[in-house]
């Protein structure tokens, strides 16, 4: 019988791939809470510009032969994949058919580094697979009990009623790290804590009791801090000046804001952090200099959010690997009571930030696939027929 669950995480560079066991006993008793007590039978990533990979295809192709290797030629139960937009329509995982695939279609526009990579993946395995369930997830889903205030944008109400606000992403990671908070400090639950996922795409999130109240990123995945490519917030008044007097189309500055800005924009150099940190070009330092001056801004904004902090978390591939990143993000914020221990920042230890700290400090690996299969493996066992269970 079909028991494991195949997640997929479709970027525009990689395609991350994890097999879980989701056999239908866990899938009850532990499938609701554990993310991360699920057995990861295989995990990998697949770079989807490698000369031997043909696109979306080509990759997915790659994963399943090693999934049917792994498991002997057992059929998969479903997939389940991140999918970055959902609107304002999906809140929740679901499965997917062809009148929810042309809803996520319809939401490119907002997030056009991912959305289109997310459901090539989707289409490509209904071609490879077809009839097997599929389960879309959602990065915006964990923001969709924020305030009102911090969803809304001030424009006039017609535009806001086509669906122009703030949605804010990466929740999966977020909620990833929010699974993880009671077997680290079991105050971090009833914590305000700011989750700052700092990746080559990046945002910070602030979590209280568990809850996302605020985060950095809003209508698209372009605001916030400045990213690998990306250049974060800019005043709208940047875009008119683009289009009025550099003659540049809608397209044109598309490209320059999700490309072409951001640590490579400013460095002119790279959009990897650790060819920035190794370089000894001074363009290299401003670009750093910038990114940490901008997460500090950020990390004040979202502690009056809160109305205060007790506990920043790291995580994602600079969060996780980089000390100096952290050292000088914590320095940024020492005004709030963040002090570091620099040995436990080295290592680093989950927690990096000495004991007199009035604000504790995290360093946590995100895991997105654990939560994708935990969402997806949710859903299932409240409509076992998705994946041919009630009937067996
Ligand atoms: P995404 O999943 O958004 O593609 P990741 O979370 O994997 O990105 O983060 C990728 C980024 O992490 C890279 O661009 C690189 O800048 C950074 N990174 C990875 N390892 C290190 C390291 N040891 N030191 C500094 N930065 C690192």
């Amino acid at each position: 019988m079909a028991h494991d669950l195949l997640v997929l995480n479709a970027g525009s560079s990689t395609l991350k791939f994890a097999l879980f066991e989701a056999s239908e006993a866990r899938q009850t008793n532990e499938g609701r809470e554990a993310t991360h007590g699920l057995p990861c039978l295989l995990r990998g990533e697949i770079d989807l510009h490698a000369p031997a990979v043909q696109g979306h295809d080509g990759a997915l192709a790659a994963v399943l032969e090693r999934i049917d290797r792994q498991l002997d030629g057992a059929p998969l139960a479903a997939a389940a994949h991140r999918v970055v937009h959902g609107g304002e329509h999906f809140s929740a995982p679901v499965l997917v058919d062809a009148r929810v695939l042309a809803d996520l279609h319809r939401l490119e526009s907002l997030a056009p580094l991912h959305q289109p990579a997310n459901l090539a993946a989707i289409e490509a395995l209904e071609r490879l697979m077809p009839g097997l369930p599929q389960i879309a997830c959602f990065d915006t889903a964990f923001h969709r009990g924020q305030p009102w205030v911090a969803q809304a944008l001030a424009l006039p109400a017609a535009v806001t009623a086509r669906g122009v606000r703030r949605y804010g992403f990466h929740g999966l990671s977020f909620e990833s790290i929010v699974a993880q908070f009671a077997r680290h400090d079991a105050s971090l639950v009833e914590a305000r804590v700011i989750v700052l996922h700092l990746g080559s795409g990046s945002s910070l999130c602030a979590i209280d009791k568990g809850r996302s109240v605020a985060t950095t990123m809003g209508f698209s995945a372009l605001e916030g801090i400045p990213m690998g490519t990306r250049p974060g917030s800019l005043d709208p008044g940047v875009l008119l000046w683009l289009a009025d007097h550099m003659a540049l189309d809608t397209r044109a500055i598309e490209h320059m804001l999700y490309r072409e800005s951001g640590l490579l924009g400013v460095s002119g150099l790279s959009a990897d952090m650790r060819v920035l940190e190794a370089s000894s070009d001074p363009q290299a330092a401003r670009a750093i200099d910038l990114w940490v001056y901008r997460i500090g801004r950020e990390i004040g904004s979202l502690a009056a959010a809160l109305g205060g902090v007790d506990a920043l978390v790291f995580t994602a591939g600079i969060g996780e690997n980089s000390a100096s990143a952290r050292a000088r993000i914590a320095a940024a914020a020492a005004w709030l009571g963040v002090e570091i221990d620099p040995a436990a920042n080295r290592e680093p230890r989950p927690r990096i930030s000495t004991s007199a700290s009035r604000v504790a400090a995290w360093v946590m690996p995100t895991d997105e696939e654990g939560v994708i299969a935990r969402q997806a493996l949710a859903l299932v066992a409240r409509h076992p027929r998705v994946t041919g269970r009630g009937s067996s």
